[in-house]
C-alpha cells in the first residue's frame, strides 16, 4: 500500500478461514460442511432433518473480502489481511486486527500461532509476522531516519476488566478523561529491538493467559487478548498495530445449568462483542457517533478506531463440522453485518 493512497476515512476488510476438521470430529464422524467455492464465497450446507426423517440440504452463501479453505496457512491469510495494514503504522495511523469466532475454531492458532517449539515445528501467528515486517520495514532508509522506536503491549479483558500479560496478570485501572480519551494505567510497554524479543512478549503473556487453566475451554476462551506494537517517535505515540483474539462467540446452550458466574460472563462477551459490531459499522459508514462506551474492549481500543488513517480486518475463524453449524451460521452473519457489501 502506498501512502498516496491513504484516506481519512476507515477501511474496513472482512475475511474468513476455515479449519480443517480435527482428530476428534473424524473420530466422531463429522461432516465438513462447508465448502469456499470462489476465493471469496462460503458456503455452509446446512443438513435438516424432515418430518419422514429423510434429510436435505439448506444451501448458505455468504460474500467476503477473502475466504480462506482449510488448506491456507497462516502466512497466507495473514499476506491478505494485516500484512497489507503495517504500512500504516509507520504513516502515523493505526491498525487493528481482529479474530472472531466459536472456540476451537482456530482464533489463536492464527493470531498467536505456536510458537512454543520454535526451532522445531514452529507455526507462527499474526502477531509474529506483523513483528517481522515491522522490524524489516525500520531498515528502510525512509523509516530508518525517522529514528523510531517499538513497543509492545499484552493484555486481557476478561469480565469488563483489564489484566496485564506481562506483568503478573495484574488488574489495571482504565480512566477516562474529560476528552474521552482512555488510558490503561499502568500498562506495561516493553520496549522491543528485534523479533526474537517480541517473541518472547508473544511467549510469556500467552503462558500467563493460559496460566491456572483446568481446561482448554477455560478462561482464555471467555476473555479478549490484545497484542499491540506500538511505534514512537521522541517518546510520543507515532503509530500502533491492535491484534486481537477474542473471546468465543458461542451462546452458553444451557444457560439455566450454568453457575451465575458462567451467565455474567457469557452477558459481558456478547455486550462487548455487540459493540465491537457496532463501532466498526458506524466507523464503516462514516457515522458521527460511534459508541465506543458501550464496552471495555471498544473503550479501550477507541484510540486504535479514530485515527485519521486507520484501517480494521477481521477474520472470523469456522470450523467445519456439521455439529458447530449453528455457532458457524452465527460467525458468518456477524461477519456479514460488520461490513456489509
Ligand atoms: P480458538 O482460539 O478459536 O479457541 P484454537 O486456535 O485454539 O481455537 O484452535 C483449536 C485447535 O485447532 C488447536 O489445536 C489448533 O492448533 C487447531 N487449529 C485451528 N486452526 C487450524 C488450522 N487452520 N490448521 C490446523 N489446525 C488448526
Ligand atoms: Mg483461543
Amino acid at each position: 500500500m502506498l501512502s498516496s493512497e491513504t484516506t481519512d476515512y476507515h477501511r474496513i476488510c472482512v475475511c474468513v478461514r476455515k479449519r480443517p476438521l480435527n482428530q476428534q470430529e473424524a473420530l466422531l464422524k463429522d461432516l465438513d460442511i462447508i465448502t469456499i467455492p470462489t476465493r471469496n464465497v462460503v458456503m455452509v450446507h446446512e443438513s435438516k432433518q424432515k418430518v419422514d426423517l429423510t434429510r436435505y440440504l439448506e444451501h448458505h452463501t455468504f460474500r467476503f473480502d477473502h475466504a480462506f479453505d482449510d488448506t491456507a496457512s497462516n502466512e497466507f491469510v495473514y499476506r491478505f489481511t494485516a500484512q497489507p495494514l503495517v504500512e500504516n503504522i509507520f504513516h502515523k495511523g493505526m491498525a487493528t486486527c481482529f479474530a472472531y469466532g466459536q472456540t476451537g475454531s482456530g482464533k489463536t492458532h492464527t493470531m498467536g500461532g505456536d510458537i512454543s517449539g520454535r526451532n522445531q515445528d514452529c507455526s507462527k501467528g499474526i502477531y509474529a509476522l506483523v513483528a517481522e515486517d515491522v522490524f524489516l520495514m525500520l531498515k528502510k532508509p525512509t523509516y530508518e531516519k525517522l529514528d523510531l522506536k517499538v513497543y509492545g503491549t499484552f493484555f486481557e479483558i476478561y469480565g469488563g476488566k483489564v489484566y496485564d500479560l506481562l506483568n503478573w496478570k495484574k488488574k489495571l485501572k482504565v480512566l477516562e478523561d474529560a476528552k474521552q480519551q482512555i488510558q490503561v494505567l499502568g500498562l506495561q510497554e516493553q520496549e522491543v529491538c528485534c523479533v526474537e524479543d517480541v517473541l518472547n512478549l508473544i511467549e510469556l503473556g500467552s503462558s500467563y493467559r493460559t496460566s491456572g487453566q483446568t481446561s482448554v475451554n477455560a478462561h482464555s476462551s471467555r476473555s479478549h487478548a490484545v497484542f499491540q506494537i506500538i511505534l514512537k517517535r521522541k517518546g510520543k505515540l507515532h503509530g500502533k498495530f491492535s491484534l486481537i483474539d477474542l473471546a468465543g462467540n458461542e451462546r452458553g446452550a444451557d444457560t439455566c445449568r450454568t453457575s451465575r458466574q458462567r451467565q455474567l460472563e457469557g452477558a459481558e462477551i456478547n455486550k462487548s462483542l455487540l459493540a465491537l459490531k457496532e463501532c466498526i459499522r458506524a466507523l464503516g459508514q462514516n457515522k458521527s457517533h460511534t459508541p465506543f462506551r458501550a464496552s471495555k474492549l471498544t473503550q479501550v481500543l477507541r484510540d486504535s478506531f479514530i485515527g485519521q488513517n486507520s484501517s480494521t480486518c477481521m477474520i472470523a475463524t469456522i470450523s467445519p463440522g456439521l455439529s458447530s453449524c449453528e455457532n458457524t451460521l452465527n460467525t458468518l452473519r456477524y461477519a456479514n453485518r460488520v461490513k456489509e457489501l
